[in-house]
């Protein structure tokens, strides 16, 4: 399996390292050979090669078998103009794997669930949430651009959606509601955006070839109401590329910590980008400080979406809870009666858990 690995900014070069471990780990243990690739992309890349995503980079990603990301950006990049800044490597990088299906689940470890905004009763047990978002097509890659008006100047945004678009990530969410509560939530603003209507009609239309999937749908407006109000009421969810950067990071603080969330990003073929939510976090880098729970559960969906095993992703995640129950807190999680560690404690303590 070529593994290829993209450190980046900040707190990723720390995160990914541990990451890594436990792969090293899961490779002894399941009899699997990871081949690791590391690559620049991001700031790194741009002091190097003065862009976020060099062509090499590219090409070694899409021949490998799966990416792994750490997080890119920081300040030192800020004042770049736009496609110059570490940002426009992801979306370069999204864009080129032909990725268009973003998995985030939202998960509430039951040990941590003081560090959710919620109350424990809206909890109950626990959550589980997986967000399908569209990640490479409407309004983030429509047109756009500045006119003058009647008004002065004016900017503009468009929001546009094939049908086969829509069809391609409602697919990978039906697939995924089978495998899990058979409930599939689309959210859409149809009461007023004609891109809406025609996802609306898509999503129905795929719905068909998936009769034993429980098809709701739900305005954006009250999804992130309903979100707040009854969670517990949403097992898979899928939503255009903007409805979902917003629910998915509204659904992730329910959780706590950005510190604890995963993500995947699929494409038609096995490869896919794997990358926790959070950013570079240039205030924790090289500080011993940063959780990186959330990269080593991408590591985990990476086992499960592009390698095909189930048994060492759950082995991961297992870890992950056991080292929780334990006791075993990064700062960011850190409660009273708990045993703080550091990135590299925590990412020998979950490596140490795999058996
Ligand atoms: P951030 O996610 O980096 O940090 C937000 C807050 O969460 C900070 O207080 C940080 O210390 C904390 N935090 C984040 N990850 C953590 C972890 N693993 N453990 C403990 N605490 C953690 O978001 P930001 O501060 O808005 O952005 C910082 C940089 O990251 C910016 O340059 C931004 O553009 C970039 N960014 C990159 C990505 C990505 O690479 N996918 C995503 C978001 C932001």
């Amino acid at each position: 399996m070529k593994i290829a690995v993209i450190p980046g900014d900040g707190i990723g070069p720390d995160i990914i390292r541990q990451a890594r471990k436990v792969l090293n780990r899961v490779s002894k243990v399941y009899k699997t050979a990871f081949e690791f690739q590391e690559l620049p992309m991001g700031g790194a890349a741009i002091d190097k090669f003065g862009v976020p995503l060099p062509e090499e980079t590219l090409k070694v990603c899409k021949n490998s078998d799966a990416v792994l990301l750490g997080a890119v950006g920081g300040e030192k990049w800020d004042n770049l103009p736009g496609h110059l800044r570490p940002e426009a490597g992801l979306l370069g990088i999204r864009k080129g794997l032909g990725v268009f299906a973003n998995l985030r689940p939202a998960i509430l470890f039951p040990q941590l669930k003081s560090a959710s905004a919620l109350k424990e009763e809206v909890l109950g047990d626990g959550l589980d949430i997986m967000v399908v978002r569209e990640l490479t097509g409407g309004i983030y890659f429509g047109q756009r651009g500045r006119r003058t008006g009647s008004f002065g100047q004016e900017a503009w945004d468009t929001e546009a959606y094939s049908a086969s678009e829509v069809e391609r990530v409602a697919r990978v969410a039906f697939e995924i509601a089978r495998k899990r509560k058979k409930k599939l939530m689309s959210i859409d603003k149809a009461n007023v955006l004609e891109s809406s209507r025609l996802w609306r009609e898509v999503v129905c239309k795929v719905a068909e070839e998936y009769p034993d999937v429980a098809l709701e749908h739900m305005y954006v407006d009250n999804a992130a109401m309903q979100l707040i109000r009854n969670p517990r009421q949403f097992d898979v969810i899928v939503t255009t590329n903007m409805f979902g950067d917003i629910l998915s990071d509204e659904a992730s603080m329910l959780t706590g910590s950005l510190g604890m969330l995963p993500s995947a990003s699929l494409g038609e073929g096995k490869l896919g980008l794997y990358e926790p939510i959070h950013g570079s976090a240039p205030d924790l880098a090289g500080l011993n400080k940063a959780n990186p729970i959330a990269t080593i559960l991408s590591a985990a969906m990476m086992l499960r979406y592009s390698f095909d095993r189930e048994d060492a992703a759950a082995a991961v995640e297992t870890a992950v809870g056991n080292v929780l129950e334990q006791g075993f807190r990064t700062p960011d999680i850190m409660q009273p009666g708990m045993m703080l560690v550091g990135t590299e404690e925590m990412g020998d303590k979950i490596t140490a858990e795999i058996n």
